[in-house]
């Protein structure tokens, strides 16, 4: 069965994506990145000092953190400031976000440092993850030039690139990159992580309602490919 998307867009069409480097400017790095209704700001601060249990290890740190302001959704959404601690759903994205990071990071090359990656959802239209994943490495990739140009780091502790996009199967249709409405919808909803090489470094898909074939999951593997593509092509034009 087809299903008509909001603005026409074809199943394995991307909603338009823009990222602005430098959106803050007191953080080493930063990036606002768009992908259609989705806006993050990503930033990236660099702390001279590592984790306790890294002392005297001669390597690094990259981490994360993943928020949404009160506004960012339909409905007010608290702060986890005044509930006292993240809830669930912000702690498992925060440590997917540095995850993904981290998986193309030589944290030998950082030397003792940490880098936080910062990533606060502005406005919240599905794939917020994944857009904080994408608009997160501009954000560190620009952090690591800043310590290059500053003479800090002798090799770069990036070892590649890496973005995520969202798939899922919306009305018995794969498609790419969901938006809100699809993704309350979907039978199926993923999150891919990709380098810019092609390496996947993590795949979330949860099927709630019909279980996911395998040839749906092929098809949403390339669409994911497809997507990072396009998000690879938005981060080399904002670090050009
Ligand atoms: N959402 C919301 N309030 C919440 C959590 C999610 O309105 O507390 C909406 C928001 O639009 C978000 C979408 O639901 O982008 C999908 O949420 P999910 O947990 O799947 O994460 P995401 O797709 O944003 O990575």
């Amino acid at each position: 069965m087809s299903r008509e998307r909001s603005g026409g867009r074809a199943p394995n069409e991307l909603r338009p994506v823009t990222i602005e480097p430098g959106f803050v400017k007191t953080a080493t790095g930063s990036a606002l990145i768009s992908c259609g209704g989705t806006r993050v700001i990503c930033t990236a601060s660099v702390q001279e000092s590592v984790p306790r249990w890294l002392v005297g290890k001669g390597r690094g740190w990259m981490t994360a953190e993943y928020g949404m302001l009160p506004a960012s959704t339909g409905e007010r959404k608290q702060r986890d400031i005044s509930k006292g601690r993240a809830d669930g759903r912000s702690v498992e994205i925060q440590r997917l976000i540095g995850r993904s990071l981290r998986g193309i990071a030589d944290l030998e090359a950082l030397g003792e440092r940490t880098i936080y990656v910062d990533c606060d959802v502005l406005e919240a239209d599905g794939g917020t993850r994944c857009a904080s994943i994408t608009g997160g490495y501009v954000a560190l990739a620009l952090a690591v030039q800043r310590l290059q140009s500053q003479g800090l780091l002798t090799k770069s502790p990036l070892t590649g690139t890496i973005a995520a996009v969202s798939c899922g199967v919306v009305d018995g249709v794969p498609m790419l990159d969901l938006n809100y409405p699809e993704d309350s919808t979907a039978e199926v909803d993923a999150n891919v992580v990709m380098t810019g090489e092609g390496g996947l470094v993590e795949v979330q898909a949860t099927a709630e309602r019909t279980p996911l074939s395998r040839a749906h999951l092929d098809e949403l593997l390339a669409l994911a490919q497809t997507g990072i593509e396009g998000l690879r092509e938005a981060q080399e034009a904002a670090l050009r």
